[in-house]
């Protein structure tokens, strides 16, 4: 305990100030749907390390592959040899791409590093410069993710210039046109349909335009999902002019916003994405991402073009191809269409209730990627106000304070967006009493913080 006592102390002196951080003290162990902390506490984390540990904590066929894998090779270099987990990696992933034609692939460590690699790519093959990206979007902290991350100014505040030729619409989605929530989806894909005519007539030519880059379900933007027919929107425009289609399922896909059949979002939609980026719950908290993109496109890249040291590392891909055994042999997607209609129907309950209904303005999502936004009288007199969690002296969100409430009450949960938005992301493997109790935790929270 002591020896604890003294790691904190050297934490909060030599860790930098630039992380912010939800909870206070080390977390020792992670089990299934909890966590542990070294004074004792035990949380229930429905935040997957941002949806990341999609088949609970220290899975323990995940756990094992990796370990095995360490006894073997740990590190080959892409440059130098392929190794086996890379190659059967491929051969899982191979039958489940929304797409036959995506079979192609690049492993990078995280999925800001894939974010690159698509822009470059994209702008190599089209020999095109410019960039289209969401307004709310997140793709990541590296200098050119962070130029199409348009979700809050805190990730690139004072650090400019960022990469250039970066354009944005803005993502289907009320707030961003300021409309109301009833607004029927047709008017906002139509909207941004319209402003991405308007962009590349006025400020980006089509034939400067290398790549569209969108979220299948606009995260760190509020919970979003993207709605089909904005993505069959897009596919057309790219179409037409030569565009690459870049789909950034970094947080949605595995399974994640599945509506119980694909492991992707952009399944429903039908589109055929150019460039499909993967990573999160792809290893379950082994680092991995994926550029995965068609042949015929990525037979046009120069050998030596792409590459990085730990590209594809052995570990993380044993584990990754464990991960797609899992997923197969627990019947992962069956328990998230479950899952996501029981907490679905909990909420909307909540959210037609007399007592607390009257707070909720929408309940949203995909799967178990799911959005509850509060109503604030106060944010009209107060401006948009952004919820950047626990920065020092930052203005307390009513969705930060339920956040607070549920951790103090066992339950980890983040916020996303500018809007006051709670994230539910618990694992896909969560059992229905989990949910159950998530919920409940939710439910005191909100009342609490309401009273
Ligand atoms: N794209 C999306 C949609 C994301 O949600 C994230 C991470 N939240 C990223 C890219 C960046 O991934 P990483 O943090 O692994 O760099």
């Amino acid at each position: 305990q002591s020896d604890f006592q003294a790691l904190r102390q050297l934490g909060a002196k030599h860790i930098t100030k630039g992380l912010g951080r939800i909870t206070e003290g080390i977390m020792v162990k992670g089990e299934g749907s909890y966590v542990y902390y070294d004074d004792g506490r035990k949380y229930l984390d429905f935040t997957c390390g941002i949806g990341v540990t999609n088949l609970g904590h220290a899975h323990e066929r995940v756990s094992r592959a990796a370990a095995d894998q360490c006894m073997g090779i740990v590190h080959s270099q892409c440059s130098i040899a392929m190794h086996e987990p890379y190659l059967r990696l491929i051969q899982r992933l191979l039958p489940v791409m929304p797409d036959p034609s995506l079979d192609s692939f690049f492993f990078w460590n995280s999925g800001s590093e894939a974010v690159e690699a698509s822009i470059k790519m994209s702008r190599y093959l089209t020999g095109r410069q410019n960039v289209i990206c969401m307004q709310g979007a997140y793709h990541g902290r590296t200098y050119g993710a962070m130029a199409v991350t348009k979700s809050k100014t805190i990730y690139s505040e004072f650090t400019g210039p960022l990469m250039p030729g970066v354009y944005s619409i803005p993502f289907p989605y009320w707030h961003h046109f300021n409309l109301p929530p009833t607004t029927p989806t047709s008017t906002l894909v139509e909207q941004s349909l319209y402003q991405l005519d308007l962009l590349l007539a006025q400020q980006t030519a089509p034939k400067d335009t290398a790549c569209i880059i969108v979220e299948s379900v606009l995260g760190e933007g509020g919970y979003v999902p993207t709605p089909p027919e904005f993505l069959q929107g897009l596919r057309q425009v790219c179409d037409k002019h030569g565009i690459i289609l870049i789909i950034d399922e970094v947080q949605s896909g595995f399974g994640r916003a599945s509506d119980g059949k694909g492991l992707f979002a952009v399944e429903e939609s039908g589109v055929k994405p150019d460039i499909l980026i993967i990573a999160k719950g792809l290893g379950n908290g082994f680092p991995i991402s994926g550029v995965i993109s068609r042949s015929e496109l990525t037979d046009k890249l120069k050998p030596g073009s792409m590459g990085g040291t730990y590209a594809g590392n052995a570990v993380s891909c044993a584990a990754a191809a464990e991960v797609l055994q899992v997923f197969h042999d627990e019947k992962i997607l069956d328990n998230v269409a479950a899952r996501s209609q029981q907490l679905f129907s909990s909420l909307r309950a909540l959210q037609s209730s007399n007592d607390l209904g009257p707070y909720i303005l929408d309940v949203r999502g995909k799967g178990l990627m799911i959005g509850v936004e509060f109503v604030t009288p106060k944010s009209t007199t107060d401006g948009i106000v952004p919820d950047v969690g626990v920065v020092a002296g930052a203005p307390e969100k009513m969705a930060s304070r339920v956040a607070k409430k549920c951790i103090e009450k066992g339950m980890l949960i983040l916020t996303t967006s500018v809007y006051e938005t709670i994230r539910f992301i618990p694992p896909l493997n969560v059992s229905e009493e989990d949910v159950k109790k998530g919920f409940g935790i939710f439910e005191e929270a909100v009342r609490e913080v309401v009273r």
